[in-house]
């Protein structure tokens, strides 16, 4: 026999890419950076909880935020053995709490925005800036706007090719900036913008599926 087969290549540009430490998912089993995956812990009575923000003490198991994944790890019973203990928690509970999570993180980081001066409002406000070449990281438009405004809302977000997302209502984005109704929020380019589509493209996973 020859020698060469014994010459495992390491993949040697792995750290280039590498942005935080790796964990494995327990549903898909891939391996991927910390922040694209969800945390879960055994609660102190013995639950299976996620750890949304992942700052819960204990053992930690990961999934993709991924429904199957999630399904995955429930079928082949990854949650209990890994943590050590707790109920067997069913993937639909799992998968409306990560929902949940997701929503209101959403919420939270676009009141961060609006605090830190990073947020432009209004359909009005935001298509004129748009149209005069500013550039912006995402943008939400309200779910419940008219087809024609929503339409010419997202036909400007493609000719700028900013990612667009049709999520909440005019009420909702409102109270959310202070004002009584928003269309559309506009954020800035910047880390808060790329966190906030982060949970934006999360949701859309459930579009759907829940109201509310
Ligand atoms: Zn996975």
């Amino acid at each position: 026999m020859k020698k060469a087969r014994s010459k495992i290549h390491q993949s040697d540009q792995g750290n280039d890419v590498a942005h935080g430490p790796q964990r494995t998912c327990v549903g898909c089993r891939k391996s991927l950076d910390q922040d694209q995956l969800v945390r879960y812990v055994l609660s102190p009575q013995g639950e299976v909880v996620v750890d949304y923000r992942k700052k819960l003490p204990g053992r930690g198991v990961y999934t993709c935020f991924d429904l199957e994944c999630v399904e995955t790890a429930v079928k082949r019973g990854q949650f209990c053995r890994s943590l050590r203990g707790g109920e067997g928690p069913s993937a639909n509970d799992l998968w409306r709490v990560l929902h949940d999570q997701a929503y209101c993180k959403a919420l939270d980081l676009i009141g961060m925005a609006r605090k830190a001066g990073q947020v432009v409002s209004g359909t009005r406000q935001v298509l004129s800036e748009l149209q005069a070449g500013k550039e912006f990281g995402v943008l939400v438009r309200a779910a419940d706007l008219s087809v024609d405004i929503a339409e010419k809302v997202d036909k400007a977000a493609r000719r700028s090719a900013v990612p667009c997302f049709a999520l909440f209502s005019k009420e909702l984005l409102g109270g959310l900036l202070g004002k009584s109704e928003r269309g559309v929020v506009a954020l800035k380019y910047g880390s808060l913008a790329v966190a906030i589509m982060n949970e934006l493209e999360r949701l859309n996973k459930f579009a759907g599926e829940f109201n509310g």
